[in-house]
């Protein structure tokens, strides 16, 4: 198969991101400008206040394969991608983000993949620049325990960086859940997916906009919107602690019956074991209350997002 590039999107969130915009632009430009295809950029402003809104305006008039979303307030990386990918109109769809970590050079050879035929390229990092030895150890635990809870082979060492068919962009514009992650949805979409090495580079600009607390609330927020493990590794602990007890009340049942001892020691093994299996269950009460309030949320059904102004029409597609 040779399919033939008649556009390309390529989507960016941002969240202030006023010191690499220019330079964002230039890059993009140069490299994915002179193709075949009609390039399109449709930089996602995710609530920012550094001055990135007047920047965006002025790239568009500059030049207008630049496009832009401004929402609302800031949304989240997630859900500002997934706006920019309901507004993107590309036959071919790229999400990168905005710092670029990821190289747009490599998306040439992305692009050169959908021409062969796959739906979905995914970048794969081979190595991590200017990233520290906590970051890469905690991400490669991570993508450990993700596989062992959800049980789906989610792949290592990517992240958001990818191309996308159509089909598959309208396809995952149909899941409209709270509690996103988007590399996991793209992947239960299915259809024909590989991984492309890469290496990535250190931010061009400015600072991260993931410390590490939002990082570990999109963490878990991954771990939840794909796993009920959790909840099943309670009921097992639950039931482990059943079957001690049985055997605990069968043993002194008879020791008491039967030899008629008196216990009257033990005051510390029954002060433990109050004060253990109380913790136990505050953290298993804890773990299903963290599933009933993404419930609570998700029957709200709330909008993803909301547009302040965008330089590209409000899409017909998914409805909010
Ligand atoms: N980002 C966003 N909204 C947020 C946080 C981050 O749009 O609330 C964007 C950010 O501007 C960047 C991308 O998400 O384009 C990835 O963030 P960053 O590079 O800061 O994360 P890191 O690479 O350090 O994990
Ligand atoms: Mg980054």
């Amino acid at each position: 198969m040779n399919r033939e590039l008649k556009s390309l999107s390529v989507v960016v969130p941002g969240l202030n991101e006023a010191d690499t915009l220019p330079l964002l632009y230039d890059k993009l430009v140069t490299v994915l400008g002179k193709g075949s295809w009609q390039l399109e950029i449709v930089f996602v402003d995710d609530g920012s206040t550094d001055g990135s809104a007047e920047i965006c305006e002025e790239l568009h008039r500059k030049d207008p394969r630049f496009q832009f979303v401004s929402l609302s307030r800031n949304f989240g990386h997630q859900r500002a991608l997934t706006a920019g990918l309901d507004f993107c109109t590309g036959q071919a769809v790229v999400a990168m983000d905005a710092d670029l970590q990821d190289p747009p050079e490599v998306v040439l050879e992305m692009i050169a993949r959908w021409q062969a035929g796959v739906d979905v390229v995914y970048g794969k990092r081979r190595s991590r620049q200017g990233e520290t030895a906590f970051k890469r150890a905690t991400a490669a635990a991570y993508y450990r325990i993700m596989r062992f809870l959800s049980g789906m082979p989610l792949p290592a060492d990517t992240g958001d960086f990818r191309l996308m068919d159509r089909v598959v962009v309208d396809n995952l514009g149909q899941l409209r859940e709270q509690g996103r992650f988007m590399r996991g949805l793209v992947h239960w979409v299915g259809f024909r997916q590989e991984a492309l090495l890469y290496d990535r580079h250190p931010r061009a600009a400015g600072t991260t906009k993931y410390p590490l607390v939002k990082m570990l609330r999109f963490a878990w927020d991954g771990i939840t919107s794909f796993s009920t493990m959790p909840l099943r590794l309670a009921t097992w602990c639950g039931f482990g602690v059943f079957v001690l007890a049985l055997l605990l009340i069968i043993i002194y049942a008879v020791r008491k019956l039967v030899f008629n001892d008196n216990l009257v020691p033990g005051w510390t093994a029954l002060f433990l074991s109050v004060i253990g299996f109380g913790g136990l269950q505050m953290f298993f009460i804890g773990l299903l209350g963290e599933y009933v309030a993404r419930c609570f949320n998700e029957v709200k059904g709330r909008p993803l997002y909301l547009v302040r102004g965008a330089s590209l029409k409000v899409p017909p597609r998914p409805s909010e």
